[in-house]
């Protein structure tokens, strides 16, 4: 099964999406995690993009997750995440591989902004918390688990957030239009745990 997670900045899409590769066993192929991984020289101009809340350029995009791909083991499938993100990557995407279902989390902007204002994430192990909704760290400066700082994203100031979520409504809430046919509609202002029993749900239903 090869699925897309859809959703605006705070959805929980990320969250969601890892959540559900472990239950489905499928890996989880998150484009934004991608690039803040990469270090060296395409690194400079990688933030540049993202700590002002700017889409990367699909040419970069496709080769880094061209890259990204050719090293995974997807014969169960895979999930996508934070990638189509415009018409264009919808297209080729499609040139690529087809998909089989869409899982599109929906959130009004006040909730995702008040949100996004929250997260904060370890730095040694990646876990996500939110200091203002849930899941909450028992100590707001270290992560429950591996006792490691808890950062902010650079681009979760309120400058890039703005900014994104207006991408987000012009150039990727669009691309729902060309998978109508294949979207199953969550809503994100849930509890994780009942996100996460909407997705499997309706899923299995679909
Ligand atoms: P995310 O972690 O999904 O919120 O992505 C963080 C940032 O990475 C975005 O604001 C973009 O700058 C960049 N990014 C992630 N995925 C894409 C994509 N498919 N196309 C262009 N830029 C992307």
């Amino acid at each position: 099964m090869k699925l897309l997670f859809i959703g605006p900045q705070g959805s929980g899409k990320g969250t969601q999406a890892a959540i559900i590769s472990k239950e489905l066993n499928m890996p989880h192929i998150s484009t934004g995690d991608l690039f803040r991984s990469i270090k060296g020289e395409l690194k400079q101009e990688l933030d540049s993009y993202m700590n002002s809340g700017k889409l990367v350029p699909d040419e970069l995009v496709i080769k880094i997750l061209k890259q990204r791909i050719s090293q995974l083991d997807y014969k169960k499938g895979f999930i996508l995440d934070g990638f189509p993100r415009t018409i264009n990557q919808a297209y080729l995407l499609k040139k690529i591989t087809n998909i089989d279902k869409v899982i599109d989390i929906e959130l009004d902007d006040e909730t995702s902004i008040k949100r996004i204002s929250g997260r904060v994430t370890c730095e040694k192990c990646k876990v996500g918390y939110n200091l203002i909704t849930e899941p909450k760290p028992k100590n707001p400066k270290f992560c429950d688990i591996c006792n490691g700082k808890l950062i902010k994203r650079a681009d979760d100031n309120p400058k890039a957030v703005r900014k994104r979520l207006e991408i987000y409504h012009k150039e990727t809430e669009p691309i729902l239009n060309e998978y109508k046919h294949l979207t199953i509609k969550i809503n994100g202002d849930q509890h994780i745990d009942n996100i996460n029993k909407e997705i499997l749900k309706k899923l299995k239903e679909f």
